[in-house]
């Protein structure tokens, strides 16, 4: 098996990981190159290709449909068409559907007679380890053990340091949502950053909700334990690291409130002692168009997750080691640093929304990092998260003479408002800077328009030019896209005529797409190019840096 990981970018591949099952030798990038560059004849190879991608991305799954047509300009025979997973619908699915039909056409063509039955194999095996001493578990570290308490810059994915919060304070002035600004000491790290670059943290799970998987579990949350690998040449030889208590890997290294995938439904099936629990569980993890209705409605719709699911299904009870190797490690979250190190070369600041719903089952569900991050009060015992910074792309231009627009509503204001911060010090310091235009939208101006008494001391000084979209101040809706629409002549001013920089950040995706849309006519119209050459200049405008996209969702 060959496991390719690449991201396709204007137009080009660019690998990052290339690496063979027991060929760990292989440098980045080398099967990569050789498939693109060798006449090798692979005629004795057989090939299928699955790719992972996200529709969301111009090139979709570009690499994967590269290596499948280049395996077989090269001879490889394919033994199964190509598969392409989409994450930004339901990639687990696309790929179980895919697998589901490929053993069947395998074993057809090898001639191989299939094993029936679906054999469901643990991959780590349970080790409890009452014995070992307390200074060898493992209580939260991503790494090296005792690295929280013995901090050793450099600090960075694997060894996060310890900021404190020294502010946390809400910036929404009304209405029922939440938006924190955080201020993150760094003081001491050695970390640096840049405006535009990322802070990732690692957010902590709630008590409440550990408490009660374990609970649910029937397990002794104290249990000192490792998984093992029953795979012994496997280079991962924990899920998370080991020795540590079942409290500690359901706080800190699980991701517990995530919607599982339907392979840990099929898994948690098995632990059902009523037959009708079990074909519930069985039935959404299948790929028939019932399975799926069901796990649509059940499962996603109603966001269950593993605590909810054991709750409504009462006669499920699995091991809490079972469960601590089917859920998937807890993710660092990642924020746009809304502060500039001109100024706070010592803080970094975050702007964040509380993640907080009402279920269709009447509970509530809590986004793990906003959480963690409202209930940490500076002044409160151990405000300190563990967080790492990752470099961006998102950069202003080099020479500040140069205009720049910043598409950024909601907290998509957060990366512009070290823009502006380092705009502003740099002026101060006299220094000639362009134009800096900011198209900011809420809901309300009244409710939340954060930072606003910020931005308009910025547009008093004379150095920042805003255009605000209120959607729910008046009858009819209007978002900032209305605003980039009606500001034609100004857009093309500064990206066409002026070579200026164009900036979206957010969390609609949707908005990305729009406003991507927009500039295109715009091009179309104001810079009298056709269709083609307006999507060939934001291309080029995206390789010259001079069109960047900060978009999560
Ligand atoms: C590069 C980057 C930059 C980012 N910058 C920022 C930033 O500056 N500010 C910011 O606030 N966030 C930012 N984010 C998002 C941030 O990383 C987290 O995803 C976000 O804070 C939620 O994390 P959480 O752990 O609180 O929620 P999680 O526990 O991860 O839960 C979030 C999930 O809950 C689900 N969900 C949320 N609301 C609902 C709903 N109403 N109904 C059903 N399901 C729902 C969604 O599936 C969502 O993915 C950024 C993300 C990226 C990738």
């Amino acid at each position: 098996m060959l496991r390719l990981g690449a991201t396709y970018r204007w137009g080009k591949y660019v690998p990052f990981i290339a690496s063979m099952e027991r060929l760990r030798f292989y440098e980045n990038g080398v099967i990569l190159d050789y498939l693109c560059n060798s006449k090798v004849d692979l005629n004795k190879l057989h090939s299928r290709v699955f790719g992972l991608g996200n529709k969301t991305y111009e090139h979709y799954n570009k690499m994967a449909i590269y290596v499948d047509q280049r395996l077989e300009e090269l001879g490889a025979t394919r033994v199964f068409e190509l598969g392409l997973g989409d994450d930004d619908a339901n990639i687990e699915d696309d790929f179980i559907t895919w697998k589901d039909r490929f053993w069947p056409a395998v074993c057809d063509f090898f001639g191989i007679e299939g094993g029936g039955e679906e054999v469901l194999m643990r991959q780590f095996r349970l080790l409890e380890q009452p014995n070992v001493q307390p200074d060898r578990v493992y209580t939260g570290e991503i790494a090296r053990l005792h690295s929280l308490q013995n901090q050793r810059p450099p600090f960075d994915a694997k060894n996060p340091f310890l900021a404190p919060i020294i502010v946390n304070r809400e910036l929404h002035k009304g209405g029922d949502r939440s938006c924190m600004h955080i201020e993150l000491d760094i003081t001491g790290s050695k970390m640096r950053y840049d405006a535009g670059d990322h802070v990732a943290m690692y957010p902590v799970n709630d008590t409440e909700i550990v408490e009660k998987l374990g609970k649910l579990c029937n397990a002794d949350l104290d249990t000192v334990f490792s998984l093992i690998n029953t795979d012994t040449d496997s280079s991962k030889k924990h899920p998370f690291p080991c020795p540590t208590t079942y409290r500690t890997a359901l706080k800190h290294y699980l991701e517990i409130t995530a919607i599982p995938r339907t392979h840990i439904l099929k898994e948690l099936a098995e632990y059902c002692t009523d037959e009708a629990d079990k074909e519930v569980l069985r039935s959404m993890s299948s790929i028939t168009p019932e399975g799926k209705e069901k796990y649509q409605s059940w499962i996603q719709d109603a966001c269950r997750n593993i605590v909810h699911i054991l709750e409504d299904i009462k006669s499920c009870r699995p091991p809490i080691d079972h469960i601590c190797e089917l859920l998937p490690r807890l993710q660092p979250r990642y924020y746009s640093i809304s502060s500039s190190s001109k100024l706070y070369p010592n803080h970094v600041h975050v702007t964040a929304v509380l993640v907080q719903y009402k279920t269709p089952t009447g509970r509530i569900n809590k986004g793990v990092a906003t959480s963690f991050l409202k209930n940490k009060i500076p002044g409160q015992e151990d405000v300190r998260v563990p967080v790492f910074i990752r470099k961006s792309q998102f950069r202003l231009p080099t020479k500040p003479e140069i205009p720049v627009i910043m598409v950024g509503p909601g907290t998509g204001l957060a990366p512009f408002r070290g823009f502006i911060q380092e705009r502003q010090h740099l002026r101060d310091e006299g220094k000639i800077v362009g134009e800096t235009i900011l198209y900011f939208g809420c809901r309300k101006k009244s409710e939340d328009f954060i930072y606003a008494e910020e931005l308009e001391e910025y547009i008093k000084k004379g150095t920042l030019t805003m255009k605000t979209a209120f959607s729910r101040d008046q009858s009819e809706k209007i978002y900032v896209t209305h605003l980039i629409e009606k500001d034609a002549d100004l857009i093309w001013n500064v990206i066409g005529e002026n070579k200026g920089h164009f900036y979206i950040c957010g969390d609609a995706k949707n908005m990305a797409v729009d406003v991507r849309n927009i500039l295109v006519q715009i091009l179309v119209t104001k810079g009298n190019m056709s269709e083609t050459d307006a999507v060939q200049y934001l291309k080029k405008m995206e390789a010259q840096k001079r069109y960047s996209a900060d978009v999560w969702s």
